[in-house]
């Protein structure tokens, strides 16, 4: 007999930005085959997103590809999620325009995303920088998602996101959208730059050696964590008041599943040195798969894009229902659009 079991869906994406890095994974790569497993995924590449700040167009498209080719080397089952590139499915654009005419310009600028990013001086304010929660809020709802896998960073626009769902059912009194939940990972949930523990870990740190990079060689890694800034301490701990060492802690346990209580009582008695050498051990025995599986596949151009392709399609197939609908109780003429 047929199983009449529904899974619950869960929507998650990543900025076609930078080159993924320790942080992605632990923040949510880590999670996406068990994320397979149990729930209807979406799985995206935010190249929208991505140009809120200019990008060099063969670098972006190149960029998509190499994401793609990571995605499906860290877990995303082909067969039953569904992963795509964010800008060919268009009706996240044309959601984002519904979406914004109910969000109210104080909300978005109380966003602390868009207060780092336009205090930096070298970036141009633009209306997509501003916008960008409004694009986040229709990635989501087009899919009508339980579940939305967030890093600290995000909590804030998911929380909008959650506000803007609320606000069209209300308005036109019709319950069009689900509210999703947040999922944080509980341990290292924001991984710190590696030089510089009091800032995250990103794509776009212009020290290399700030980020552990997920198709870095073996060596480079053991390069990289030896010269991880800790303190003038020796003892392996996780204290606030000493952020180095407790970054790495907490990347340990998180690669390791372990509590960091059990992980500070392992290292007992340890120096930085052999703590340091297991740490990046662990980082060499998780990447390596993702690694050699991306350089099976990235070669082969053909083979990405008509995957990602056929991605869009499914994805388009859902959210051209859920934009009928939003269109229908907005209250435009349908018909015409393809
Ligand atoms: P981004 O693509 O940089 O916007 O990040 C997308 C997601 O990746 C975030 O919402 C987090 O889930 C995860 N992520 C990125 N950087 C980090 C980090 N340094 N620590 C933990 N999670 C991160």
């Amino acid at each position: 007999m047929a199983s009449t079991h529904k899974k619950t869906t869960l929507v998650t994406g990543l900025t076609a930005t930078g080159d993924l890095h320790l942080g992605s994974y632990l923040g949510t790569m880590k999670q996406w085959e068990r994320y397979s497993k149990d729930h209807d995924c979406y799985f995206f590449i935010a190249d929208m997103h991505a140009i809120t700040i200019p990008q060099d167009p063969k670098l972006m498209r190149k960029r998509s590809l190499d994401m793609a080719a990571l995605f499906m080397s860290s877990g995303v089952c082909l067969e039953s999620s569904v992963l795509f590139n964010q800008s060919q499915v268009p009706q996240h654009a044309e959601l984002c325009w519904v979406l914004s005419c109910i969000s109210a310009m104080g909300e978005l600028q109380r966003m602390t995303q868009y207060k780092e990013k336009s205090a930096n001086q070298k970036q141009k304010e633009t209306l997509g920088l501003f916008a960008y929660p409004c694009l986040m809020a229709a990635d989501i709802l087009l899919y009508n998602p339980q579940y939305v896998p967030v890093g600290e960073d995000q909590k804030q626009h998911l929380e909008l996101a959650r506000n803007i769902a609320q606000r069209f059912n209300h308005q036109f009194k019709e319950e069009v959208f689900s509210v999703p939940d947040p999922v944080i990972p509980k341990v290292a949930a924001r991984v710190m730059a590696l030089g510089d523990p009091e800032k995250k870990m990103s794509k776009s740190d212009v020290s290399v050696n700030n980020t552990v990079y997920l198709l870095d060689k073996p060596e480079v890694i053991v390069k990289k964590i030896k010269r991880a800034v800790t303190d003038s301490g020796t003892t392996i701990e996780y204290n606030e008041k000493r952020p180095g060492i407790s970054n790495l802690v907490a990347i340990y346990a998180a690669l390791t599943n372990s509590a960091i209580d059990s992980v500070v009582a392992q290292y007992e008695g340890e120096g930085y040195a052999k703590f340091k050498t297991d740490l990046a051990d662990c980082i060499v025995s998780a990447f390596e798969p993702i690694r050699d599986s991306y350089e099976k596949i990235r070669h082969d151009e053909q083979y990405l894009q008509t995957e990602l392709e056929k991605g869009a399609k499914k994805a388009q197939s859902v959210a051209k229902e859920t934009l009928r609908k939003v269109y229908e109780v907005v209250g435009f003429i349908q018909g015409g659009n393809a």
